[in-house]
């Protein structure tokens, strides 16, 4: 039996819509350039792979756009032939969004290009491209977008929800360097969102996710960032919880182009690494200085007088960094994780974590907290769509692991790991680290900003076609759309 016939086949149980017939579907395909994908075509379960390996959908039509163009027809078709419909940017979303069974999938990864323009410092980048072909492209001008941690994100679902990464702490979000975006709306008609143009729409699309159409689109200003020195520095699990109160005081203290996320993680058995450390459970923040050189010894100073067991830490070129996780998470693996918002990180909260750090049930499983201040809070949290910007942290808790068999354990250990902390957050939690977790969380992550979102939805998606995503239900919200 092949990997293939092994997976689970569509849950939804309506099977393809049944005016799918190959009369229907061939003006459909005349007026594409790029390629449909039907269950049973060669390619098409290729076109079905998710980041994540626990989830398994089926599209009817899997439509991998050449250009705008295709689109556009792919928008106009799955609403007037009433499919589900969702859009792939990436296709790393922890709970399989880009994809959805029985309807139509657009598929955007043919679209990558990226245009750096050196003079404005900007960056036009399609809206499929992954941020691999971001930092490749915007090095060699010494430039960056700030984005995530792991390059084969995509740009589209990332940028939508917020974006946090290495950077966040002195450039801010990936929303709060967004200038501009083309959308294809639900009426099919392509846009240009910004400040000046259907600036509700360019609101709601800095957090609001894909709620509002599809981003082919996005302008970006770049920043100056080219070394950086950075890396991790580990600790025993045992001092985990002395540094945890070391870290919680030094960060916010610390200048803003000193970015540093915590971690709880299992020493990959790899060549980087000292060998009396392989899979050992450990702690440890993980840095990025994109300040002046010379000031870097002083600045680290502090940490390295904790004695770190590792000190990885040393100059490098911004998309190595960028790059430095890709191969502990592949595609394919189990994958189940939890998010909230952090104001404070009290005594009694990190007791919590230690608990759970010490039960990591797999090598891939980890919990890291992001910072979420410094630049992010010098913007208003009604100035865009993505509302927590009061906090210090955005923690995510992740059961991962490469065997199907394991996916039910290092759920388990997420879900109590989580449930444990969460009285100790914000109420909220980053749209990009949820899975499915349903409306009132949706509703408590946007906060005063949820009326908001919910007005722009009813102007640019009435009917809620764009709905497979952490969605905002318009108020006219029509029953669950069937298939004919
Ligand atoms: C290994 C890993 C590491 C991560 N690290 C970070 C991190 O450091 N920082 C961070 O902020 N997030 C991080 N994330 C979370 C990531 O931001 C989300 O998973 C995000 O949804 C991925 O976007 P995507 O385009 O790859 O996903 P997809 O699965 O393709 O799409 C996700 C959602 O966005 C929508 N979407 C995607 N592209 C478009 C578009 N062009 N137009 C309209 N809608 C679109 C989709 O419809 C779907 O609802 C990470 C995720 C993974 C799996």
């Amino acid at each position: 039996m092949t990997a293939e016939t092994q997976r689970p086949r569509p849950t939804s149980g309506t099977g393809p819509p049944a005016g799918l017939t190959p009369d229907s579907l061939e003006p459909f395909r005349a007026r594409l350039r790029g390629r449909l994908f039907q269950p049973g075509d060669a390619g098409y379960e290729e076109a079905c792979q998710l980041y994540n390996g626990m989830i398994h959908k089926h599209p009817a039509l899997v439509v991998r756009c050449a250009d705008v163009a295709d689109v556009i027809a792919s928008v106009n078709f799955a609403r007037e032939r009433k499919l589900e419909l969702s859009v792939r940017g990436g296709g790393h979303n922890g709970g399989g969004l880009g994809l959805c069974d029985d309807g139509l999938a657009i598929d955007l990864s043919n679209l990558r290009d990226v245009r750096v323009d050196p003079e404005a410092r900007t960056v036009r980048v399609a809206g499929g491209a992954v941020w691999a072909d971001v930092d490749h492209a915007t090095h060699a001008f010494g430039l960056a977008v700030p984005s995530g941690i792991i390059s084969t994100t995509g740009v589209g679902g990332l940028t939508l929800g917020g974006g946090m990464g290495h950077l966040t702490r002195r450039f801010g979000l990936t929303v709060d360097n967004l200038l501009a975006v083309d959308v294809v709306l639900a009426d099919g008609r392509l846009v240009t969102a910004n400040a000046q143009k259907h600036p509700d729409l360019f609101w709601a699309v800095r957090g609001g996710g894909g709620n509002f159409g599809v981003v082919t689109s996005f302008l970006f200003r770049a920043c100056p960032v080219d070394t950086v020195i950075a890396g991790p520095m580990l600790w025993p699990l045992e001092r985990a919880a002395e540094v945890m109160r070391w870290y919680r005081e030094f960060l916010p203290a610390a200048p803003e182009d000193l970015n540093g996320f915590f971690a709880f993680m299992t020493v990959p058995p790899a060549p980087a690494f000292p060998e009396a450390l392989h899979l050992e459970k450990m702690c440890g923040v993980v840095w990025c200085y994109t300040g002046d050189p010379a000031k870097a010894d002083a600045l680290f100073a502090p940490a390295r007088a904790l004695a770190p067991a590792l000190d990885g830490v040393q100059p490098m070129p911004f998309p190595l960094l960028q790059t430095a996780f890709d191969g502990l998470y592949p595609p394919g693996l189990q994958w189940y994780w939890r998010a909230d918002f952090v104001r404070e990180l009290g005594d009694e909260a990190i007791a919590r974590h230690v608990e759970f750090a010490e039960r990591l049930p797999s090598m891939q499983s980890t919990m890291h907290l992001y910072p979420v201040d410094g630049a992010v809070h010098r913007v208003g949290p009604k100035d865009t769509a993505f509302s927590y910007r009061d906090v210090r942290w955005s923690e995510v808790i992740v059961g991962v692991d490469a065997s199907p068999e394991r996916a039910a354990e290092v759920t388990a250990w997420a879900k109590a790991y989580s449930d444990a902390l969460h009285p100790y957050s914000a109420g909220g939690g980053y749209v990009n680290f949820m899975m499915e977790e349903g409306q009132e969380r949706v509703q408590a992550t946007y906060r005063d900003n949820h009326a908001r979102l919910v007005e722009v939805k009813n102007r640019y998606d009435p009917t809620n076609l764009f709905h497979v995503n952490q969605n905002i239900r318009p108020d006219a919200q029509k029953p669950p759309r069937v298939a004919h």
